[in-house]
């Protein structure tokens, strides 16, 4: 059961073979004997059994209920539940217990879902190996000495372990695509607008996407359709209908021209997750595809711009966290060097709370971003950016006019080990060489599972499609997901 899609468990749902109860039983019972994996932060029993059973009763007494009714949802960790622990992955926010529900959350419960946990993260969701957790690194099913990925490790890890069907991350430059790939599993990013960032702990406010991760493309459209819309509380969702993802997924689309860029096979790409994508792409070509060569010339300066935008974001999303109104607040604050003498008290409590609450990587981001920021220097890097970051765009937009979907590696490597990358800022941020220009440009991206290697980790393909295309993103995934395996397998994680 543990190995079962959101779609299997509701059509056994709806034929009264098993039971919620029974379903959460089962995973709470996993959760407990693959502890080690680290990959919830925030798991109540009680709670999750009390959803199971009322939504259990709501079906036997003959309610109408949702689409996702009965089926356990893990939840990346800064992801607003109302009182419920959302850390966020922080020291700064241990004690933290949201007075809401993010829209996603609301619109999970509506659908019926049972939330099943808060799942582990990098801090403030900076990171790609879920390393820089206050909370200890997550470990990926596949091989426990290498990470899951990251930003969103534990819900990547959750899905892939078989500790929840389904799950929701968010993406700022691959945090969803990166570790669902080295996960063996599916990650969408959606079309920034599509879904409401309300009740998300923001991190880069124009580039933050929450998206699912499931075994499959069906699963993905499923819990896509219930997550996406139109919220008055966040003014960047797009107040367009949403299409129906699953109803359209089986129907081939109309015209399958794939976009190869050649900027995504340079210097770095792991020689078996290069050969796993040309064998995609004849996968494809079999299909029937047009394949068409389309270059991105200014992907090259997507780390380079990714790096001078998001921190110039969350040096001012985290300005709040100082532990007057928000975040951990430190106990002595008396001066620790020279001159602090002289500092007010209350800056001197807001500098050793700072100092105290936030990790090694977001404070380099924040300095980082600070200084990008300042006068005198924003004209030369934040300015400069943002006309790289159009310049990207304008690069999307003249090769959807030749293709419909772009294919090409989701990360360069297979999950790396514990510990490879984190004394290295540099390699740990090309990671997410491939997956951070979709951000910057706001088009959806989708990796599904393609392969494995030698050593038996996961390879991830991407797609990348127009704005608002989730729709032609799933369907000509769903084209190569037909015709191949590599979603039906499953790590053998002992118990
Ligand atoms: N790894 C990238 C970073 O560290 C992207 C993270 C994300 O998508 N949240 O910023």
């Amino acid at each position: 059961m543990n190995s079962a899609t959101a779609t299997a468990l509701l059509a056994g749902l709806e034929q009264g073979a098993i039971s919620s109860e029974e379903i959460v039983i089962g995973l709470l019972d996993r959760a407990d004997r693959l502890k080690r994996l680290n990959v919830f932060v925030h798991l109540d029993p009680d709670h999750v059994l009390s959803q199971a059973r009322a939504i259990d009763k709501r079906r036997r007494s003959g309610d109408s209920v949702g689409p996702l009714a009965g089926v356990p949802v893990a939840i990346k960790d800064l992801l607003c539940v109302e009182g419920e622990p959302t850390t966020c992955g922080s020291r700064m926010l241990r004690t933290f217990r949201p007075p809401y529900d993010a829209t996603v959350i609301s619109r999970l419960k509506q659908a019926g879902a049972i939330l099943f946990g808060k799942t582990n993260m990098d801090e403030f969701a900076m990171g790609s190996s879920t390393e820089n957790s206050a909370y200890g690194p997550t470990l990926n099913p596949w091989d426990e000495t290498r990470v899951p990925g990251g930003s969103s490790g534990g819900s990547a890890a959750a899905v892939a372990a078989g500790l929840a069907p389904i799950a929701l991350g968010s993406d700022t430059g691959g945090s969803i695509r990166q570790p669902a790939a080295v996960c063996g599993i599916v990650g969408l990013k959606p079309t920034y607008g599509r879904v409401s960032r309300y009740g998300l702990i923001a991190f880069a406010s124009s580039l933050d996407q929450i998206g699912p991760f499931a075994h499959d493309l069906a699963d993905t459209a499923l819990i896509l359709k219930a997550i996406s819309g139109h919220d008055p509380r966040d003014s960047t969702s797009v107040d367009d209908s949403v299409p129906d993802y699953p109803a359209t997924l089986g129907t081939p689309p109309e015209s399958l021209r794939i976009g190869v860029v050649p900027e995504f096979f340079g210097e770095g790409l792991d020689p078996e997750v290069e050969s796993a994508i040309r064998e995609a792409i004849r996968v494809y070509e079999q299909a029937g595809a047009t394949i068409r060569k389309v270059s991105l010339p200014n992907s090259r300066s997507g780390i380079p711009a990714y790096y001078i935008v998001a921190p110039a974001e969350c040096s001012s999303n985290l300005a709040r966290y100082d532990g007057t109104i928000y975040g951990h607040r430190a106990a002595d604050f008396s001066p620790r060097y020279p001159g602090e003498e002289s500092l007010a008290p209350m800056v001197r409590m807001m500098m050793a709370s700072r100092a105290e609450g936030f990790g090694a990587e977001v404070k380099r981001r924040i300095m980082l971003g600070t200084f990008v920021l300042s006068a005198g220097y924003a004209d030369q890097y934040y300015n400069q950016a943002l006309k790289v970051r159009r310049l990207i765009r304008n690069d999307f937009d003249s090769a959807f006019k030749e293709v419909d979907v772009l294919i090409g590696p989701t990360s360069p490597t297979p999950a790396f080990k514990l510990g490879e990358r984190t004394s290295n800022p540099l390699a740990m941020y090309l990671s997410d060489i491939y997956t951070i220009t979709a951000n910057l440009a706001g088009i959806p991206g989708l990796s599904i599972p393609c392969g494995l290697t030698k050593s038996n980790l996961p390879i991830g393909l991407q797609l990348l499609a127009p704005a608002f295309a989730e729709e032609k993103l799933l369907r000509t995934a769903r084209v190569f997901e037909r015709a191949t395996d590599w979603h039906l397998k499953r790590p053998g994680v002992k118990e």
